[in-house]
């Protein structure tokens, strides 16, 4: 049995049945998943949870569906790693990184496709689908092959190689489009409408997909025994993981497993070349402008995010910060992270550490905060982001006396 007690619209707050629904007739606005919470207060405990799988499906009462064969390749519980050289090299105090670099496909998006599919099986779906800037490609590829459904997943052409041989491996419909991944989710959007009976995990399933990410914060909370942090900082693209991040920790505080005066601040990190919600928090505005993206944080590269003003206003209620970085910094961003805590991440972990050292220099991040940062994808994704930056130190001739012309670390 789930919890949930239908879908509601954000803005105008009409209800719905939970089914495959995602705007609201009346006035457009997004659904989200609405839960009787105080039945979940009535069961709900941390002896229950840790019962449960090492996966996010240990969270299940507060999750959209209620399986128990869910659509898993063993997604979540993560490890939450103290970071005390990072934190020294940042001037911060007790740092941690929340590793969703080891997820089955190497990224965060093994969370919303594990809760998007399972739905969309329960609901009759027999194809799954999405737009996708990598990650979720190989995602939904994946956890297709795994449910024994098909699967067509729409990419913008230019992805990196790494995430177009993760994702065809699997052996579903792999669509390159030409153009970006705005152009790519547009036709993705018109197809739900000629292909109804196709779950686009981020269109037509996205009230469901969206409820995933918010295990990231029932992960940190019960890694920390069942304490919020002071502060996380979050990497944006549609916007919707760092809301979902938020509602999290705002859900166990109503649930009765964090204090019910639980602030968590929320800070979210873009690449300078697709920076339209950081942009927006720095104007002081409250529209988010679209950009055309330039980065290669191109997981991140969403120039319209779906999720923007609510990410923008996350952050701006919880009395968070944005901070965007350039490539530059993305690399050393990864650089820092990979010397200090033997951690590897895609270009986008390199946003999130790069935007951690800046807020941290602006004193937006205190070093007196508990602080977690969200590394949410697999370096070996984007190898060609440190083609110059991560080579040999040196290349020799097979001899000892070629070894110690270059050697510096003495005997
Ligand atoms: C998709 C993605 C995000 C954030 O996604 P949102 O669209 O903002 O929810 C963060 N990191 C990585 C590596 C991703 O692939
Ligand atoms: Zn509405």
């Amino acid at each position: 049995m789930d919890f949930v007690s239908g879908l509601r619209c954000r803005e105008c707050g009409r209800t719905y049945p939970a089914e495959a629904l995602h705007v609201c007739d009346f006035c457009f606005g997004p659904l989200e998943v609405d839960y009787d919470y105080e039945a979940i207060a009535a069961v709900i405990t941390p002896e229950r949870i840790a019962a449960g799988p090492r996966t996010i499906w240990r969270y299940r009462d507060l999750l959209p569906v209620v399986d128990d064969a869910p659509v898993d390749l063993g997604t979540g519980f993560t490890p939450l790693v103290r970071a005390d050289r990072l934190a020294a090299e940042l001037g911060l105090g007790e740092l941690w990184i929340k590793n969703d670099t080891v997820n089955p496909t190497g990224s965060f998006k093994d969370r919303v496709v594990s809760v998007a599919l399972t739905k969309a099986r329960q609901l009759g779906f027999q194809v799954a689908a999405c737009a996708s800037t990598g990650n979720l490609a190989n995602a939904v590829a994946a956890h297709a092959a795994r449910a024994g459904m098909a699967s067509v997943v729409f990419i913008p052409a230019d992805l990196e190689r790494a995430k177009i041989v993760t994702t065809a491996v699997y052996g579903g419909r792999l669509i390159a489009v030409d153009g970006t991944y705005d152009d790519v989710n547009r036709l993705c959007a018109e197809l739900t409408s000629e292909h109804p009976a196709w779950a686009f995990v981020n269109v037509n399933v996205r009230t469901y997909y969206a409820e995933g990410s918010k295990t990231l914060a029932f992960e940190i909370a019960e890694q920390l025994g069942w304490q919020a942090p002071d502060h996380v900082v979050v990497p944006v693209a549609s916007g919707s993981q760092l809301t979902k991040v938020r509602k999290g920790f705002d859900e166990l505080a109503k649930v009765g497993l964090l204090a019910p005066d639980t602030a968590v601040r929320v800070s979210g990190a873009q690449a300078a070349g697709c920076s339209p919600v950081a942009t927006a928090f720095s104007e002081g505005v409250d529209i988010v402008r679209p950009v055309k993206p330039a980065t290669i944080a191109k997981s991140l590269a969403i120039g319209n995010p779906a999720d923007g003003w609510y990410a923008l206003q996350a952050v701006r209620e919880s009395g968070g910060g944005f901070g965007a970085v350039d490539d530059d910094e993305i690399i050393e961003g990864i650089h820092l992270l990979a010397r200090t805590e033997g951690i590897f991440a895609e270009t986008a972990g390199g946003v999130t550490i790069a935007t951690l050292a800046k807020l941290a220099a602006s004193g937006v991040v205190r070093p007196d905060e508990r602080v977690v940062a969200l590394v949410t994808g697999h370096g070996l994704k984007t190898v060609e982001a440190l083609a110059d930056t991560a080579n040999p130190t040196a290349t020799i001739a097979p001899t000892l006396e070629a070894f110690d012309a270059v050697n510096d670390l003495g005997s």
